[in-house]
């Protein structure tokens, strides 16, 4: 399990770790930056889970060990070129293909993996996707199932690399588990309702 500590204060998220969450995400390159001085002593691993501009993974790139919301061969390419390091990322995907969330479509997604091979500073561990917000039940699960089988089709394309899977978040981690969820990101569940509208993320992920 991943928690999910958008808006999040760092105390708070400092009594999680110390409960035992080693991995923790943030979907804005201000709110890594804000809260890394507050956390930096505590053994813990960073993920970005959150739209990515290039011109903000300078300032990322310091903070975290991984980056799940890969979703374009541009975005790819601007990491593997300023990452000083070898990188993880995860691919994004569209499983729900709501035009209000990123990733990649499910069926390009392949396509970029293999693209993605010549990049030599990115180690791509798995897949992630959101699914279709606010749904629980089948609907949630189709989406948790179509990323598996992506999974399944890279593998067999030759990307034995891609065995991470997170989906899965409060309204749907139970759906995502029984369709092989590796990681599940879960905020609301652990902190309890988020102060900014929903929105906020969902669709303007991309403000400043
Ligand atoms: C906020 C967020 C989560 C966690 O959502 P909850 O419903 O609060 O558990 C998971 N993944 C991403 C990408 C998020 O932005």
């Amino acid at each position: 399990m991943l928690i999910a500590t958008k808006t999040v204060p760092p105390e708070r998220i400092r009594v999680a770790i110390e409960h035992g969450c080693f991995l923790r995400a943030e979907n804005r390159v201000q709110e890594v930056i804000g809260k890394a001085d507050a956390l930096r002593d505590l053994t813990s691993e960073q993920h970005f889970i959150g739209h990515l501009q290039t011109n903000k993974i300078n300032h990322l790139l310091r903070h975290v060990t991984t980056i799940q919301s890969v979703d374009s061969f541009r975005l790819a390419e601007a990491i593997n070129k300023r990452t000083e390091a070898p990188i993880d990322v995860f691919l994004q995907v569209n499983t729900s293909r709501e035009e209000s969330k990123f990733g990649v479509s499910p069926e390009k997604a392949i396509a970029l993996l293999n693209q993605m091979r010549e990049l030599e500073n990115l180690r791509v561990k798995g897949l992630m996707t959101i699914g279709k917000l606010f749904a629980t039940g089948e609907t949630a699960r189709r989406c948790f199932e179509l990323l598996a089988r992506i999974q399944e089709m890279a593998q067999d394309a030759g990307h034995e690399e891609v065995r991470e899977l997170s989906m899965g978040m409060t309204p749907d981690f139970v759906e995502a588990i029984a369709e092989g969820a590796t990681i599940v990101r879960i905020g609301t569940a652990i902190f309890g309702k988020r102060p900014t509208p929903e929105g906020f993320f969902w669709r303007e992920m991309d403000r400043p």
